[in-house]
């Protein structure tokens, strides 16, 4: 069963850029890094998932038994991008032997049509970026009618020798084991279950919503000028009520945290001039969106290179660390969890959770 506090998908996974990427913009230092390659494997598993490889010959259970076939992609590939000239040492890594198959760099006809007028260097990815909303509903609905809006509180949580008792408005669920993945609510539900060897980290980021006049879509990591070994900006864009939505990431976001919201919002436009200069940014409207990254506590708030998972007597703590990285908390979850034992089928009129809308 599953138990959400509000709409399911509402705080990170709705706010987030629906990349599935395989860790080269973890590379950027010009350098393979441990956060690189423990996330390359990711976007074949989850192609196997969405039916967009063959599973056949796969020993993946994942692939075997989640079927997210039919969900939407917003993109099927990612790009990267930098004015000529301004990728310093990244040139010669990204031609390396060690990127093989991960990284091309395109020729002048090959580019995307809201390339037309830039001059510089383009490299496609083997990323890809899902459309969070439609993920979400085709992952659910093989299970609504175990997916409950109840956010667990002390008042509907009782902690119990055999495990959780857990009040919904007809039943009390007894559940010998309780997974928690809530995010950047988990502290609260930790302190409900008496879990104090487990300890979470947030950090925050200021992401730009932008609606602009024309209506190119952009899947792009923006590279031009690097000073660090994160994107300048990560752009993704996404289908709206009021027209297409330009939704930006990356190292506008993190820094963004220095900024006042006002700040941020003039930085975010000047950096479209400046980085993507041959569209017209004039009439644009720019909108913060901020939230938190919910993860397992690093030492001085690094960010962790693989999934979270860890087991607490009756109690399992999962940070995904991105999305991409699904794959690899459901591998780290089975490890750890023990096998079902109930086998009647569970019924409750209790109010089932919908999945949520993003911001945009
Ligand atoms: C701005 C941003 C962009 C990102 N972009 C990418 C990307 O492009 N690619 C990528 O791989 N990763 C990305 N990530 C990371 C990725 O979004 C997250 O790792 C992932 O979505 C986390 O999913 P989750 O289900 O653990 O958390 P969430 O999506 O935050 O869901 C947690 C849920 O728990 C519920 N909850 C909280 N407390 C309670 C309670 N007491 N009772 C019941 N329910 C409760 C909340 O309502 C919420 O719905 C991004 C993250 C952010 C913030």
């Amino acid at each position: 069963m599953l138990f959400e506090a509000h709409s399911i998908g509402c705080d990170q996974t709705l706010a987030s850029q629906g990349m599935i990427h395989g860790g080269i913009k973890y590379a950027l230092s010009g350098a393979l890094t441990g956060a690189s390659e423990a996330i390359a494997s990711m976007p074949e598993r989850w192609r196997q998932c969405l039916g967009l490889s063959d599973p056949s010959g796969s020993s993946d259970l994942l692939a075997a038994n989640v079927d997210l076939t039919g969900s939407h992609l917003l993109s099927e590939k990612y790009y990267m991008f930098a004015k000529s000239s301004t990728l310093g040492r990244l040139t010669t890594f990204f031609a390396s032997k060690s990127l093989r198959g991960r990284i091309d760099k395109l020729s002048k006809n090959e580019w995307p049509s809201s390339f037309r007028g830039f001059d510089g260097v383009v490299y496609s990815l083997n990323d890809f970026v899902v459309d969070t909303t439609d993920l979400l509903n085709t992952l659910i609905a093989p299970f609504s009618e175990y997916v409950f809006q109840l956010q667990l509180t002390e008042h509907n949580v009782e902690k119990t020798p055999e495990g959780y008792v857990i009040e919904l408005d007809d039943i009390s669920v007894c559940a010998k084991q309780l997974i928690c993945c809530a995010g950047n609510g988990s502290q609260n539900i930790m302190d409900i279950a008496g879990i104090d060897d487990i300890a979470m980290q947030q950090r925050p980021l200021k992401q730009v919503i932008v609606r602009p006049r024309h209506n190119l879509q952009m899947y792009a990591h923006c590279l031009t000028g690097i000073t660090s070994n994160e994107p300048r900006i990560t752009i993704t864009s996404h289908p709206s009520d009021a027209g297409l939505v330009w939704y930006l990431g990356g190292r506008l976001a993190t820094t963004g945290i220095e900024r006042t919201d006002q700040q941020q919002l003039v930085f975010a436009k000047q950096e479209l001039e400046i980085c993507l200069p041959w569209l017209d940014w004039r009439a644009a409207q720019f909108e913060i969106l901020s939230v938190n990254r919910a993860e397992a506590y690093r030492p001085s708030s690094i960010k962790p290179d693989e999934a979270f998972v860890q087991r607490s007597g009756d109690f399992i703590q999962c940070f995904p660390t991105k999305l991409s990285l699904a794959p690899n908390l459901g591998d780290k979850t089975l490890q750890q969890l023990d096998p079902p034992t109930y086998t009647t089928p569970l019924r409750s009129n209790h109010t089932k959770a919908q999945v949520g809308k993003p911001q945009w």
